[in-house]
């Protein structure tokens, strides 16, 4: 049961398609920060689970420069793209796919990319579903728009509305130093 307080969860419609007539466009051009905790979930396991999995012009792309571009958001770097696509995407996001096989499709996958299309706003904080006409939503895409995906996000974003929760109860404990 989940207890996360959602602004407009009660009302918010979601449906991910990928693989049903979408390819997985939120990672074509999508340019997430990672934060460095992100980074530190990647940088162990990249050499040998995940060059071999991308597609050899990402693979190069990243031996060559590596996977955060000079580009930023939020204060943090951003990852690359080639050919139109986010450097981890090769038919799905492989950290995902490597995620998934060991129990847990979190495990090394972006924060951001693993709570979408949930957000928590900086100033108010916060959570809500990102939605086509709610709170200055940017992104045209069609399984934001409520007037396209009818499915309740209460049901089909479980699992990033678990994760939300397990994050906030993470922030909310004291540091080791405070707790003994
Ligand atoms: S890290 Fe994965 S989910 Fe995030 S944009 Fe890249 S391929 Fe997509």
């Amino acid at each position: 049961m989940i207890s996360l307080p959602v602004a407009n969860l009660a009302e918010a419609k979601f449906e991910c398609i990928f693989g049903r007539g979408c390819d997985g466009i939120c990672c074509q051009n999508g340019r997430p920060p990672l934060s460095p905790t992100d980074q530190a979930r990647i940088d162990p396991i990249l050499k040998d689970k995940i060059l071999p999995e991308l597609r050899p012009e990402a693979r190069k792309t990243i031996e060559k420069m590596g996977y955060l571009s000079g580009r930023k958001k939020i204060g943090m770097p951003t990852l690359r793209v080639t050919q139109g696509w986010c450097v981890f995407f090769k038919e799905g996001c492989v950290l995902h796919k490597i995620g998934a096989r060991e129990g847990d499709p979190y495990r090394y996958k972006p924060e951001l990319c693993a709570l979408f299309p949930l957000e928590k706003d900086e100033e108010t904080g916060e959570w809500f579903v990102r939605q086509k006409g709610y709170n200055g939503e940017f992104w045209d895409l069609f399984c934001l728009d409520p007037a396209i995906s009818k499915k309740p996000a209460a049901e089909s974003l479980k699992d990033e509305l678990a994760y939300a929760e397990r994050l906030e109860a993470a922030q909310s404990q004291p540091p080791l130093s405070d707790a003994s």
